[in-house]
């Protein structure tokens, strides 16, 4: 069992939009990226350290004189947590809402794709959609109309989700298991505005 973290699964997904990141070697880096993309989200990558916010690994930096500040307290909690393998990155910050998308292998009905409103509180929430891979358009949309969170996809306090993307991502991320064989792999966040989805956390395990 091989777990694949945000930088592999992106070379696996080839053909999906991912929120623009890279390495970070240094604070000048983390500077320079915010620079360049107008937001900055830090973020520690680490096998060790699968559940990044647990481990203090994320770190929004809104503006440009807070980022050595948040640079350091991630290199503190680095070192807290004790791990070696790491490598620390930069990211685009993205607006819109959390989606959930995960795949997983089962014993009985083969793979399976699952869809919910997405963040770190899933896990307590669990409003989700179930179906088996690979599915159709139609069943796509099936699965946006089955989650209780469905009105904030449909526009609620400014924000509003292209639910014609998100059936297109559905479909699409479907057919995956078809020429790989997943175990598992959770998309958590996508996050998705009126315009476009990007992929902003992804872990997949073969
Ligand atoms: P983990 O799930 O390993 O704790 P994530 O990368 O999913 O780490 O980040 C945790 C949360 O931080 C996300 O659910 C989201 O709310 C927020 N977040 C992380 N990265 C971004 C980003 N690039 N843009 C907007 N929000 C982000
Ligand atoms: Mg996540």
């Amino acid at each position: 069992m091989e777990i694949y973290l945000l930088d592999e699964a992106k070379k696996i997904l080839k053909g999906f939009k991912f929120a623009k990141f890279r390495e970070l070697k240094n604070l000048k880096d983390a500077k320079d990226f915010f620079d360049e993309s107008s937001s900055l989200v830090l973020k520690v990558l680490s096998k060790q350290a699968i559940h990044k916010t647990e481990f203090g690994f994320v770190k929004v930096c809104k503006k440009q004189e807070e980022i050595e500040e948040k640079w350091f307290e991630i290199i503190s909690n680095i070192q807290k947590a004790n791990i070696k393998n790491y490598k620390i990155i930069g990211q685009e910050f993205v607006d819109g809402i959390e989606l959930i998308v995960g795949i997983k292998r089962d014993e009985t009905f083969g793979h399976l794709i699952l869809f919910g409103l997405g963040g770190i509180f899933v896990e307590i929430i669990k409003d989700y959609s179930l179906r088996i891979c690979p599915i159709t358009k139609k069943d796509a949309k099936e699965m946006i109309n089955e989650i209780k969170a469905k009105k904030i996809l449909f526009g609620y306090r400014g924000k509003k989700a292209n639910l014609k993307f998100i059936e297109k991502f559905l479909v699409k991320i479907s057919k995956l298991p078809l020429k790989l064989n997943v175990k598992e792999l959770d998309i958590n966040p996508l996050i998705i505005n009126e315009k476009e989805g990007k992929i902003v956390d992804a872990r997949i395990i073969l």
